[in-house]
């Protein structure tokens, strides 16, 4: 890859990725390393039914130093936030064994209230102590399950409260928020290429129910979870598309 310039007000400035190793989380990381000059990851581990988001997140990071070292070069500390507190706090079918259903408001029952709203305070506590002003999130208000937390407005409320409330600028930048999944893999594809397209399918992992199994056309998953449902449809539209275009 040739070296890739930077916009000129993002030259020194360093961001700080929320990042899950998901389909999501992975593409906003790719479009962090193409406009930052220093980028650093945070995750959390809030005791979800299956560690394996964890430990592919490591996989994905180990998989952009060595097939992209462009991107590697900018990519920096790891930071891993216990969130233990959050099964304590919430019953949901994300922290506990029960099973994937649609409840009376509306919501998928692996809504975990305020989420977003706790990774975003957290984050900003973790970039005030790197010296980091920009914070990254892959929060969707398009192809998304209704999470309140994840809208456009919910975001941009907590990004003042958070700069009001660190007493300096705190920007949180949010790539995806008005794409489609489909429009999610293309930009993978404009970002790092097929390769970078593939390093999604084999190594992130967004599916419910924490099954890697067999692996399919748009990557490993139980393939009938909300969350493989959404990844599999917006893979085929994508597919679709760039086979006519
Ligand atoms: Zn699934």
């Amino acid at each position: 890859m040739s070296q890739l310039a930077l916009p000129t007000a993002s030259a020194t400035r360093r961001a700080l990725v929320l990042f899950s190793g998901g389909q999501d989380s992975t593409v906003c990381l790719a479009w962090a390393l193409q406009r930052y000059a220093r980028v650093e990851t945070v995750g959390f581990d809030y005791g979800q039914r299956h560690a394996i988001e964890l430990k592919q997140r490591l996989v994905v990071l180990d998989e952009i130093r060595r097939e992209f070292p462009e991107w590697g070069s900018r990519l920096g500390e790891d930071h891993v936030l216990n969130l233990g507190i959050l099964g304590q706090i919430s019953s949901t079918a994300l922290t506990d064994g029960r099973k994937i259903e649609m409840q009376a408001n509306g919501l998928p029952n692996t809504f975990v209230p305020g989420r977003n709203l706790l990774f975003l305070t957290l984050a900003s506590c973790v970039g005030y102590r790197r010296e980091i002003d920009v914070l990254v999130g892959g929060m969707c208000e398009t192809d998304f399950s209704g999470y309140p937390d994840c809208r456009d407005d919910t975001i941009k409320s907590q990004q003042i409260t958070l700069t009001l409330g660190l007493g300096q600028r705190v920007t949180i930048e949010t790539p995806l928020m008005w794409l489609d999944k489909a429009a999610t893999w293309r930009l993978a594809d404009e970002l790092g290429g097929a390769k970078f397209a593939d390093l999604i399918v084999q190594h992130t992992h967004t599916c419910y129910v924490g099954e890697r199994g067999a692996l399919h056309a748009w990557g490993h998953g139980c393939g009938k979870c909300p969350a493989c449902e959404l990844r599999r449809s917006g893979w085929e539209r994508w597919a679709t598309e760039a086979m006519h275009a």
